[in-house]
């Protein structure tokens, strides 16, 4: 462990090894602080293994809640610490570098969220996690992508839905309930739009035995479905899941090698699942930056100085935590990203 710096931008902040002198410094802090640290999947591996919980961004934000702990350190990106922030008011949440955005998150504001409904009187507005507390506040129900059909499903088939941000969930969506009335943002993720059909096609032909693990944010879960639809991948080895939900398939696939279609530092913990499956990452350069500037400097940082704190106002947090427990209480809402 060595001193650390901060450079401007989006630089992580660096200058930290997670050495045994780190991994002692920061349980001693998180037990001074009477802290619980939670970890998505997508961090950095020392981060998760530090971690008290790691998982998806809905199932952390329920740990977060339950917990008796009076301070959150979330490690993840900012919507997902606005979102344990949302269920768990009373405690103190950090998130060790608040710059650490979501590309599908920005893709729509609260603005542009109240014209669109200002051009669709009536619809009702399903709104994927992945956003901001005030996106969530001007949203009727929440989804994750596990209960996502069956939100939209539970709506009267003659409203409108308004079902954002994600494009390629959307689609999903609308191609499982069949609806004409469902319209779609076109918000994406970089990331998982970066993961596209034909490197998949090409993947999947390779490995003919191979298990596919699809987040349905991907910009290839289409093809996934479509290459199943032509027989090119037998129907049963396409998994279309949550990253909670891929931890408890790695651990009941009898596949010996699994590509797998998401943000790479979801490979740690499959791998801690099932050490004897081949996990393959069907775009190895699929990294959010995000995601990697909660580092092992950044982590020390904010068990030191206390931040940086979320904070999300009572009135929006009142009418985003609806819509969220709308989520909660429909079909089996799993995990989210
Ligand atoms: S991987 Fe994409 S959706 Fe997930 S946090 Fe990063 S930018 Fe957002």
């Amino acid at each position: 462990m060595v001193a650390a710096t901060l450079a401007d931008d989006l630089t992580p902040f660096s200058g930290v090894q997670p050495d045994g002198a780190w991994r002692d410094e920061v349980r001693r802090l998180a037990r001074e602080r009477d802290a619980v640290l939670l970890a998505h999947n997508y961090q950095l591996p020392a981060i998760q293994d530090i971690a008290d919980h790691t998982g998806d961004s809905l199932a952390l934000s329920r740990i977060a809640a339950a917990s008796d702990a009076s301070t959150i350190i979330f490690c993840g990106v900012h919507f997902m610490a606005e979102t344990a922030k949302i269920l768990a008011p009373d405690k103190t949440v950090l998130i060790p570098d608040a710059r650490a955005g979501c590309s599908l998150a920005d893709s729509i504001d609260a603005a542009q969220l109240r014209a669109w409904k200002a051009e669709h009187p009536g619809a009702v507005v399903v709104s994927y996690v992945n956003t901001t507390a005030e996106v969530k506040a001007e949203t009727d129900i929440c989804c994750t992508s596990s209960n996502a059909v069956d939100v939209v499903r539970s709506i009267p088939e003659d409203r409108e839905v308004l079902f954002l941000p994600d494009q390629f969930l959307g689609a999903h969506v609308k191609r499982e309930t069949g609806r004409d009335n469902l319209h779609v943002w076109a918000g994406e993720c970089h990331v998982h739009a970066g993961i596209n059909g034909p490197e998949l096609a090409a993947r999947a032909a390779a490995n003919p035995d191979a298990d596919l693990f699809v987040h349905p944010e991907c910009g290839c879960a289409t093809s996934a479905l479509y290459l199943a639809g032509e027989g090119v991948v037998p129907e049963t080895q396409v998994k279309i899941l949550s990253t909670g939900d891929m931890v408890t398939e790695a651990r009941n696939t009898r596949a010996t090698t699994v590509l797998v279609a998401t943000e790479i530092g979801m490979l740690h913990q499959l791998r801690l699942a099932a050490p004897e499956i081949d996990f393959r990452a069907v775009n190895e350069r699929a990294s959010c930056r995000y995601m990697k500037m909660i580092t092992p400097a950044a982590l020390l940082r904010s068990l030191r100085e206390g931040r940086d704190e979320v904070h999300v106002d009572a009135t929006t947090a009142a009418r985003a935590r609806g819509a969220v427990q709308r989520m909660i209480e429909i079909g089996k809402p799993g995990g989210a990203e």
